[in-house]
């Protein structure tokens, strides 16, 4: 059986960093990464840009094989871990193999949800992956060249994913129909104004919304997908996004809901175990609360602070988390704690829009949306536990 000191379980930005991490800590030690993507490093957040085409496919990658090998950590490409034996410290992989472990991470992120009416069909767009970014520039494509009454696509779900498709689809006149589970755009996330403002930069750029709907079933057709909805009326389309959130793909013996539970440290319950990124669901210590984030630096600082720990420290896991898209030429960003049981304060004219999250006095957290100059100084202030600037 083969054997690591450190072994890592995905080799996104939480696994790679932390990989490196180890490496700067421990120039000898093995160091294995074993990754269900045959590709180094690349970025998730440039991958709306590669399929807009204003980004070479080869500029998402922010390693190279090479860069590996010059570290001396080990990646078993596109090899997926299927079962973890804690109490053995052993694990089993897709081609049969079992490792020994010493100390190991799980940094497994998640997959995109594609909910049962569309598993299996074609035409169906998640967006997690470069391949998945492949498949969405091809279908555009194929999409953009058909008639023009059959030019038509639908984005399922409410979240930030869901917002990237129309840019994607609505330039190549392609008709856009957002389907909404909940009665409008972020209603879990942002008051009733913050939708609006976004809904209007939808409706702006001509995508169709509609409300309360789910698709409840999906059939083939010569060009796409026949879609029934919930308020029993239907759609065809050519194609559809799907931005409903991630389905955990953590291995069989690592206890997991949501997300993979961890203190402060990011450890599990589990004896030399430890979770970063985006399956993390983690205690908070700004937020006093569990949370699981998915953002692009929440999950590079997790897993540098979890390989740390994995080499003795006991650090205690603190970030600002943030995330900022641009939709259509709208930045919308998000920073800090934003509790959805709490009432923002809301400033807005209409089109530049701010919910701020404060708590005795202090900005905690704020959504932000169309806001351009102000957005650095927001952020300072929750990052400096300062009043809001506005
Ligand atoms: C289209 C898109 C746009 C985004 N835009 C932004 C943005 O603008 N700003 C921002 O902050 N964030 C953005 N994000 C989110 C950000 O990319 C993620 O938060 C970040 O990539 C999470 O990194 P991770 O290492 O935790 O997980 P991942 O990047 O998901 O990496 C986990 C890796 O583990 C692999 N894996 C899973 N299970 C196993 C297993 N059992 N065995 C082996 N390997 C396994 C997976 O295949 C994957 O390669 C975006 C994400 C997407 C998809």
């Amino acid at each position: 059986m083969d054997h690591a000191r450190y072994l890592i379980v995905g080799g996104g930005v939480a696994g790679t960093v932390a990989a490196e991490t180890l490496r700067t800590l421990d120039a000898e030690t093995r160091i294995v990464i074993v990754s269900a993507e045959d590709y180094p490093l690349y970025s998730r957040v440039l991958l709306p840009n590669y399929v807009k085409g204003k980004l070479p496919r080869q500029k998402v990658f922010l390693r190279t094989w090479e860069q590996y090998t010059t570290k001396n950590i080990e990646v078993l490409r596109g090899r997926t871990v299927v079962s973890v034996d804690a109490a053995a410290h052993q694990l089993a992989l897709d081609d049969g193999a079992r490792w020994q472990y010493e100390k190991l991470l799980v940094a497994t992120g998640g997959q995109a949800t594609v909910p049962p009416p569309f598993a299996g069909l074609p035409h169906v767009l998640p967006f997690r992956t470069l391949n998945d970014a492949d498949r969405i520039r091809e279908e555009v494509a194929r999409v953009a060249a058909l008639p023009e009454g059959a030019r038509r696509a639908a984005v399922v779900g409410g979240g930030f994913i869901a917002l990237e498709f129309p840019p994607f689809f609505a330039p190549h006149g392609i008709e856009t129909h957002l389907l909404l589970r909940g009665p409008r755009y972020w209603h879990r996330t942002v008051t009733p104004e913050g939708s609006a403002v976004i809904e209007k930069l939808l409706e702006s750029h001509g995508v169709v919304i509609h409300r309360n709907v789910e698709v409840t079933g999906a059939e083939k057709t010569a060009n796409g997908l026949l879609l029934a909805l919930s308020d029993a009326s239907s759609l065809e389309v050519a194609a559809v996004g799907v931005g409903l959130g991630l389905d955990s793909t953590a291995p069989d013996g690592v206890p997991h809901n949501d997300g993979i539970g961890a203190n402060a440290q990011l450890e599990t319950e589990q004896q030399d175990i430890w979770t970063a990124g985006d399956g993390a669901e983690f205690d908070d210590v700004i937020a006093g609360r569990r949370r699981q984030l998915g953002n692009w630096l929440n999950a590079d600082q997790q897993g540098r602070c979890a390989a740390q720990n994995m080499a003795g420290a006991r650090r205690t896991f603190e970030n600002v988390s943030q995330y900022s898209t641009h939709i259509f030429d709208m930045v919308i960003a998000m920073a800090g704690d934003r509790p959805e049981t709490a009432t923002p304060r809301v400033v807005s004219d209409g089109t530049k829009h701010v919910e701020l999250y404060e708590r005795d006095g202090i900005l905690i957290g704020a959504t932000m949306i169309g806001l351009a100059a102000e957005r650095a100084a927001i952020i300072a202030a929750i990052k400096t536990k300062q009043k809001s600037p506005l």
